[in-house]
C-alpha cells in the first residue's frame, strides 16, 4: 500500500542517518543493576537521581495509597477526579517551594510534558499581544507549550542574558513570559536564573522556569532551583516534575494563587484529562518527606561524591566531557555513527548508557548521556570511567 510504503521509506531513511530509535524492555525494577533480555547491565541511563524510584517507603506508600483510594481516579479534575490526595499533595508541594514564592499555591499534573503546555497556553492562549522567548536549549515540551500557544516566539541563544534584554528591549509585546530549563537536560548546566529574574523584573516578563532536573537535587533542602539561587518573586512560575528525581511521575505548577487559578480555570492540558490515580499523589507525600530530609540530603551529599569522582577519573583527548556539576554527566563525540558505535560497545561490555542524537541536541554534538544516581557506588562510577577512557583510545 502506498501509504505504508511512504513510511516504510522515512523509516529507512532515519535508519541510514543512525538515527532509527530503539526500546529495550526491563525486567527489573528501576535502579542502576537491572535485567535487560536476561543480561544483568549497570545502567547509567535514568533520571531516578536520588535512586527513589524503588525505595522500599515509596513503595510501600503506593500501596497504602491504592488501599485508601483504589486504582484509578475515574475523572478530570474538574469534574470528580479531584481526590483529598491530589489536595493533600498539592498543598505540601505548595508548603515546600513557596518560602520562594509570593502567594504561592500548586497545582498537580500528570505529566511535566503537559504541564508546560498548560502554563505556556494558559498564560499566553488568546492574547495577542503576548510574546514569548525561549531559551534556545529549552525541553521539547516547552518549546511544543510555545507552539500551542500560537503566538509570538522569540529564541534567545543559550544563557545569554544580554541577547534575552536586547529582545525584551524591543518588544512592544504587553504581555511577556520568558521560559527556561533550569537544569539543562541533554548538557547539565544551570541557567543564569539570578540574571534572567533581574532582567524579567525590569522588563516586566513572566520567568517560567523548569526545574525537571533540579527539583529535589538543588538546594539545600532538595527545593530546587529557586533554593539554590534564593530566589523570591511575583513572577516567577516554577515546573517541577515528579517522575525524576522524586521516583515516581507527575508534576506540578507552583506560582503565585492567581496564576494557579487561571490554569485550573483555562489550561487545556489540566482540564481535558483523567487526574492521576490518587495513589500516585499519595506516595509522592513520602518522596517529598524524603527529598526534604536527612535521608535526601545524603543522598545528594554522596551524588555531589560520585560527581567529582566521575571528573577526576576521566582521561579524554578526542571526545569531550562537560563541566557539568549535577547528576547530568555528557560526553561529546560529535558523529550520530560514532556516538551510537560508542554505546553498543559499553553495553558489550554490560555497561548502558543512553546516545543522544539531533533532534534533541544539535548536528554534530551526538553524545552519551551518562546520569549518575545516588544508588550507584563509586565502584560503579569507577567501572564506567575505566571503559568510557579505554573505548576513547581504541
Ligand atoms: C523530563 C522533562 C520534562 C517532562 O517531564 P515528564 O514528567 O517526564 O513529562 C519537562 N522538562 C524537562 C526539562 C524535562 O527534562
Amino acid at each position: 500500500m502506498e501509504l505504508l510504503d511512504k513510511l516504510a521509506a522515512q523509516l529507512d531513511g532515519l535508519r541510514d542517518k543512525s538515527l532509527l530509535r530503539t526500546r529495550r524492555t526491563v525486567e527489573t525494577p528501576c535502579a542502576p543493576h537491572v535485567t535487560v533480555d536476561g543480561r544483568r547491565l549497570l545502567a547509567f541511563c535514568s533520571n531516578d537521581y536520588l535512586g527513589l524510584a524503588n525505595h522500599p517507603a515509596i513503595a510501600a506508600a503506593l500501596q497504602e495509597g491504592v488501599a485508601r483510594y483504589g486504582a484509578g481516579s475515574g475523572a478530570s479534575h474538574l469534574i470528580s477526579g479531584h481526590s483529598r490526595a491530589h489536595a493533600v499533595l498539592e498543598e505540601r508541594l505548595a508548603d515546600f517551594v513557596g518560602t520562594n514564592l509570593i502567594e504561592a499555591r500548586a497545582l498537580y499534573f500528570c505529566t511535566g510534558y503537559m504541564a508546560n503546555l498548560a502554563v505556556l497556553t494558559a498564560l499566553a492562549v488568546g492574547d495577542k499581544s503576548t510574546e514569548i522567548f525561549s531559551e534556545s536549549l529549552n525541553h521539547a515540551s516547552l518549546i511544543d507549550g510555545a507552539r500551542l500557544a500560537r503566538t509570538v516566539v522569540r529564541v534567545y541563544p543559550h544563557a545569554d542574558v544580554a541577547a534575552l534584554d536586547a529582545l525584551l528591549t524591543a518588544s512592544a509585546a504587553a504581555n511577556k513570559i520568558v521560559v527556561t530549563d533550569a537544569v539543562f537536560s541533554m548538557d547539565g548546566d544551570l541557567a543564569p536564573l539570578p540574571e534572567l529574574l533581574a532582567v524579567c523584573e525590569r522588563h516586566g516578563a513572566w520567568l517560567v522556569v523548569d526545574d525537571a532536573h533540579g527539583f529535589g537535587m538543588l538546594g539545600e533542602g532538595g527545593r530546587g532551583a529557586l533554593e539554590h539561587f534564593a530566589l523570591r518573586s511575583p513572577y516567577l512560575v516554577y515546573v517541577g516534575t515528579l517522575g525524576k528525581a522524586a521516583g515516581i511521575g507527575g508534576a506540578f505548577v507552583a506560582a503565585h494563587r492567581i496564576v494557579i487559578e487561571t490554569l485550573v480555570q483555562r489550561a487545556r492540558p489540566y482540564i481535558f484529562t483523567t487526574a492521576a490515580p490518587p495513589a500516585l499523589a499519595h506516595a509522592l507525600l513520602t518522596s517529598l518527606e524524603i527529598i526534604g530530609g536527612d535521608e535526601g540530603r545524603a543522598r545528594r551529599t554522596h551524588l555531589q561524591g560520585l560527581v567529582a569522582q566521575w571528573h577526576d577519573g576521566l582521561r579524554l583527548q578526542r571526545w569531550g566531557a562537560l563541566p557539568s556539576q549535577t547528576a547530568i554527566q555528557p560526553v561529546v563525540i560529535g558523529t550520530n555513527e560514532a556516538t551510537m558505535r560508542a554505546a553498543a560497545a559499553l553495553y558489550e561490555q554490560g555497561l548502558w548508557v543512553g546516545g543522544i542524537r539531533p533532534p534533541t541536541v544539535p548536528d554534530g554534538s551526538a553524545r552519551l548521556r551518562v546520569t549518575l544516581s545516588a544508588a550507584h557506588t563509586a565502584d560503579d562510577v569507577a567501572r564506567l570511567a575505566a571503559a568510557v577512557n579505554s573505548l576513547e583510545r581504541s
